[in-house]
């Protein structure tokens, strides 16, 4: 571009081509104190997620993935470093703030699904609601609508031990999509699955991604859920040793071939 070029002119096409993270993680470290000791966990890390971004977080087992899942989900306070999070820096709120943030922001799958064993499975989607301003009646249609969406409708007065993992599974994937969150984490979602259940959830975090453009962030040491991410950020001893992605490394969606060999390379 041209030096001549209107200031204006210069601004607008450096936004249009960085647009900013959505997720802009600086400097981050998360410690443990024991005794007098400090057990890092997360050393450094620097990341940006883009909003539309479908990542999977990866490394061996204890390289402090779930901790960085936690931090960015607000989940947890970082020792030092910065995350924002749609231009908010989340380490500064204090524990309402953040609370309040999170749940209008993120939503969360875990490995176990983490249902309120009591509740029905409409009852388990509607909970985050009763928090907010919504009528009874707005409330019922977004939790038919979630559940509707996850393949669930005719199962809304289940219990969750009357259902089977992967249906408790899409029970909360409706309930981190009720309100509607910039932001879905997700810990092992398919980790207590086997291969075909899991390959369906994998299957509807996708269309989460593309149809609704939610933005995720998965962990998962399941090449093959991995497979299914636009990102993949490998984490080793608490910092980041490597990133692949579909743009800039041709990462081939459903081929696991190269994130196996990145895997056997950080387990060796
Ligand atoms: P991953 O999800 O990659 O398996 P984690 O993030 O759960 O790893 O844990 C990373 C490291 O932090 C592990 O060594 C773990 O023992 C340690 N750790 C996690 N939580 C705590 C805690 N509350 N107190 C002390 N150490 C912890
Ligand atoms: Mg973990």
């Amino acid at each position: 571009m041209s030096d001549r070029q209107p200031q204006a002119v210069a601004t607008t096409i450096g936004t249009a081509s960085a647009p900013e993270p959505l997720v802009a993680i600086r400097a981050l470290t998360k410690y443990y104190v024991r005794g007098d000791q400090l057990i890092p966990v997360l050393v450094d890390i620097n990341l940006d997620v883009y909003e539309g971004d479908y990542i999977a977080l990866m490394g061996p087992s204890g390289s402090g993935k779930s901790t960085l899942l936690n931090l960015v989900a607000g989940i947890d306070k970082p020792s030092s470093g910065e995350i924002r999070v749609a231009g908010i820096d989340i380490a500064e709120l204090s524990d309402t703030e953040l609370a309040s943030w999170r749940s209008a922001n993120v939503g969360f799958i875990f490995q176990f699904y983490n249902l309120m064993p009591v509740l029905t499975a409409f009852d388990n989607v509607e909970l985050p609601l009763l928090l907010t301003q919504l009528t009874r009646r707005e409330r019922r249609e977004r939790v038919e609508t979630a559940l509707t969406l996850v393949g669930l409708a005719d199962r809304k007065d289940h219990y969750p031990n009357e259902l089977s993992g992967g249906q408790q599974q899409r029970v909360a994937i409706a309930r981190a999509l009720i309100s509607d969150p910039t932001l879905i984490v997700a810990d092992e979602p398919t980790g207590d699955l086997d291969r075909v259940t899991g390959g369906e959830i994998l299957g509807l975090l996708e269309r989460l991604n593309i149809e609704l453009d939610k933005t995720i962030i998965m962990v998962t040491h399941d090449p093959k859920a991995a497979s299914y991410a636009d990102r993949i950020v490998y984490l080793k001893d608490g910092r980041i040793v490597h990133e692949m992605s579909e743009e800039t490394d041709g990462l081939d969606k459903r081929s696991t071939r190269t994130i196996r060999a990145v895997m056997s390379e950080l387990t060796d």
